[in-house]
């Protein structure tokens, strides 16, 4: 049985343990691979070989490390189709989200290929008398990043493309349930011309995890994955002195107005609820309609799309949607639709016990719809993370909007109105991290940054845009003059520039 290994200082790594996880087929529900699991050694290991590249790396100039980027660009461009049918056949995603997700990868390595312009300084010429002021913006060291399994081709850019790209020698610890992308990408940077060391793929699981947020030499840890383990990640870092952001799950709601475009609202919501079988933490699982006469038309509509969608295996491309990542996945979704069931929502599409045929081992769960769901239920306040559509009825905007402003997650929400000032008043006052306008996932692009709010984020710096580079550089500010002569009493005076 084919088995990923580890990829350390450019070339694969067995490692030093004899744990392994399965890597399934979720169309198939079959064993296709394996993935070694690192131990602590093994970690320490990768450690080793990044501190040794990074001395040459973060004094390489910036527009040699960009060149790195646009080439890596070029090959990830090159390798699309072989990465997205890799991604699909490891997460269930169909080509089109795999190659969604391949591309979201490429926007953040074409951000990065900027890296010049955005590490520079800043420079005060004449701050005081014969003094200037300059500021640097300098690689942390080694540092990690450690990925969900829903994105294994973007999240994994997200953070080690700019992290590359700004000196930095990096540890990426993908998610065990889909590892042959991120391993493919590491293959592909150092194809780009990144030194071997630069980027290291070390598999595994908490035991890795936890050996990366005690290793002394690891000087930040970018997470992205459920809530739990996000402040897990969060506590024991900082509690070991090291810079941490730790993204989590999420519940998104889109609030549906009387004044909307319904059949836009519909068409939207249904690709942002069911899309990708609801393995986004963008997804928007939650619809809050605003009025009777909406809820009711809304809910008829959606019923209708829902029923319609056709789920079928990843590499078909009538698909809307494939399998999800697991079996204990889908068991898990399948429990909380009966958990709404008995709590009183009004189940109008039922998924569970979903059979394709010829593929009937397969993880698939079919659309599923609830109305009248309440928010003191707890299938609404828990993310669910599969195909399971919410409707939450309410009488007016302000009820509505404070559904996801008081809801533990406040990663995304969307608002489905014409009207203008409505819309521009709930941007403002929402207690979210990231809002669309008549746009269902408001996915923020790579120039612009991610992250969201409350227990969808800890740590206070996002993803990806100039935030990315704050995160993944220290700050250094120098103060210089060159005295011509006696300088007396002012030499022991702390420096006022008054
Ligand atoms: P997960 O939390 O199970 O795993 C994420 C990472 O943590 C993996 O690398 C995994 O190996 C590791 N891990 C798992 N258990 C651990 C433990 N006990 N201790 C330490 N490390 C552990 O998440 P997942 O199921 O892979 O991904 C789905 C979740 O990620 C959802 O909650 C989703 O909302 C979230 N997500 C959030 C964002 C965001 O930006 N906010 C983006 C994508 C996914």
């Amino acid at each position: 049985m084919r088995l990923v290994e580890h990829f350390i200082g450019g070339q694969k790594f067995s490692g030093t343990s004899s744990r392994r996880g399965d890597i399934f087929d979720p169309n198939s529900g079959e064993i296709q691979a394996q993935v070694s699991l690192a131990s602590a050694e093994d970690i320490a290991h990768a450690v080793t070989v990044a501190k040794s590249a990074l001395a040459s790396w973060a004094t390489t100039n910036p527009q040699k490390r960009a060149r790195v980027m646009f080439e890596f660009k070029r090959l990830i461009e090159d390798n699309m189709d072989e990465l997205a049918h890799i991604l699909s056949s490891e997460h269930g995603k169909v080509i089109a989200d795999s190659k969604g997700d391949v591309q979201r990868g490429i926007d953040v390595v074409e951000f990065a290929c900027g890296i010049p312009h955005l590490q520079k300084g800043a420079y005060t010429e004449g701050a005081g008398p014969g003094i200037d002021v300059y500021s640097m913006r300098q690689p942390l060291g080694v540092v990690a990043g450690i990925t969900p399994f829903n994105f294994p081709a973007m999240i994994p850019c997200w953070m080690a493309a700019i992290a590359i790209a700004c000196g930095n020698t990096f540890i990426l610890k993908p998610s065990e349930k889909d590892p042959s992308v991120p391993m493919r990408l590491a293959e592909l940077l150092m194809e780009a011309g990144a030194p071997a060391g630069v980027l290291n793929c070390v598999n595994g699981d908490k035991t890795a995890v936890d050996a990366i947020l005690e290793h002394p030499d690891i000087k930040a840890v970018s997470f992205v994955g459920s809530s739990d383990i996000a402040q897990h990640v969060y506590v024991k870092g900082a509690a070991h002195g090291k810079r941490i952001q730790a993204m989590g799950g999420a519940k998104n709601h889109g609030i549906i107005m009387p004044d909307c475009n319904m059949e836009q609202a519909v068409k939207d919501i249904v690709g942002a609820a069911y899309g990708s079988a609801g393995e986004r933490c963008m997804a928007l699982p939650v619809a809050v309609t605003v009025g009777q006469k909406t809820g009711d038309e809304f809910a008829e509509r959606m019923l209708d799309a829902a029923q319609n969608l056709t789920v079928g295996v990843s590499t078909d491309p009538q698909a809307h949607y494939g399998p999800v990542v697991s079996a204990a996945h889908k068991a898990k979704i399948e429990n909380y639709i009966q958990m709404g069931v008995d709590e009183g929502a009004e189940l109008k599409l039922d998924g569970r016990g979903h059979s394709l045929q010829g593929y009937e081992q397969g993880f698939f769960v079919g659309p599923t719809l609830f109305d009248h769901v309440k928010p003191d239920m707890r299938s609404y306040q828990d993310e669910i993370f599969g195909p399971v559509l919410q409707i939450v009825r309410a009488d007016t905007l302000e009820e509505a909007a404070l559904l996801p402003s008081n809801h533990q997650y406040g990663n995304g929400v969307a608002i489905f109105t014409s009207n203008g000032r409505a819309a521009r008043e709930f941007a403002s006052q929402v207690n979210v991290g990231m809002v669309g306008v008549n746009v269902p996932i408001p996915v923020p692009v790579s120039y612009h940054s991610f992250g969201g709010w409350k227990r969808s984020a800890f740590g206070d710096t996002n993803q990806h845009g100039t935030d990315g580079v704050r995160f993944w550089t220290k700050i250094k500010t120098v103060t210089q003059r060159w005295p011509d002569g006696d300088v007396g009493d002012q030499a022991f005076i702390i420096p006022t520039m008054s």
